[in-house]
């Protein structure tokens, strides 16, 4: 199926996009979040790349130079915020302490500090909406890992918009969370993947270096069993239960984090716990 076709119609179908509005689009340099600034672009929408340099060698200055030259082309204006200069160390060196002391691991601390990141930048940015590349095989992914760890309601929030804004039967305020759209939701890897090499885009298809050995990388190797179809299914069926979940699950009245003045569910946001682990070195 034609890819910006997909885009359109879940645009249109989930009301991600308001007219006028301004959306940043998180760029990592890879296929899906440069298909999605390409189509964005084509389909009219005011648009802003924004990406986060991980501090991941010669892979960053790639994907840095590669998207600096894709937005120099299509005058599209681009901000890469250095996570050095933000936090003082690269994601590696991030991810080896806060497992060494808060035993978390994995892109879960990456996922945390980059979600951090670009809610913050995106409010400096004044932007209306936040788009990321999660596609189809990102969703099906997260719907069985939440499974196995037996925690569904973490994916409470997987849909293709997210961070919405009041939910009074909830509750649950969302102020300070810039809205999370995901127009690629629908659309298979695979596809993108054709998409990116037709349109010829000048961009690494490696994937992180600093993924190796994620619980996602398992998910991921052994969901290649799965076809589209199948994992469409999953997804959707997924879709039609959040409502009901929400009402049993959701809790919790956003407030601002005391340390950064970000959104959080309770008094310290989960960036910050992070940060925490660097105070004493
Ligand atoms: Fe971060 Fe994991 Fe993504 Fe690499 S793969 S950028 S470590 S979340
Ligand atoms: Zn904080």
């Amino acid at each position: 199926m034609d890819i910006e076709k997909q885009v359109r119609d879940t645009i249109e179908k989930y009301n991600l996009i308001e007219k006028g509005e301004k959306v940043v689009v998180a760029l990592s340099g890879g296929k899906d979040s440069t298909s999605l600034l390409y189509i964005l672009h084509k389909l009219g929408y005011n648009v802003h790349g924004l990406m986060i340099d991980l501090d991941l060698g010669e892979w960053s200055k790639i994907h840095n130079k590669n998207m600096t030259e894709f937005c120099k082309e299509l005058k599209i204006p681009l901000t890469i915020v250095d996570l050095k200069k933000e936090f003082g160390h690269g994601i590696c060196y991030i991810k080896a302490i806060v497992k060494k002391q808060k035993n978390l691991s994995g892109c879960t601390v990456c996922g945390i500090i980059k979600r951090w990141i670009l809610n913050k930048w995106a409010k400096k940015l004044k932007a209306d909406k936040i788009a990321t590349g999660h596609n189809l095989d990102d969703e099906t992914q997260t719907v069985l890992m939440n499974f196995l760890k037996g925690n569904v309601m973490l994916g409470l929030n997987s849909t293709p918009m997210t961070g919405i804004i009041v939910d009074e039967d909830l509750k649950c305020k969302t102020s300070g969370f810039a809205q999370r759209i995901k127009p690629l939701f629908f659309v298979p890897e695979s596809e993108i993947r054709n998409y990116a090499q037709k349109m010829k885009f000048k961009i690494l298809y490696d994937r992180c270096p600093c993924a190796i050995g994620t619980y996602r990388v398992e998910t991921r190797a052994w969901m290649a069993k799965l076809n589209d179809s199948q994992k469409m299914k999953i997804v959707e069926n997924f879709q039609k239960e959040i409502p009901r979940l929400k009402k049993k699950f959701a809790s919790g009245q956003i407030q601002e984090c005391k340390y950064c003045g970000e959104p959080a569910r309770g008094e310290i946001c989960n960036a910050c716990r992070i940060f925490e682990c660097f105070k004493e070195l």
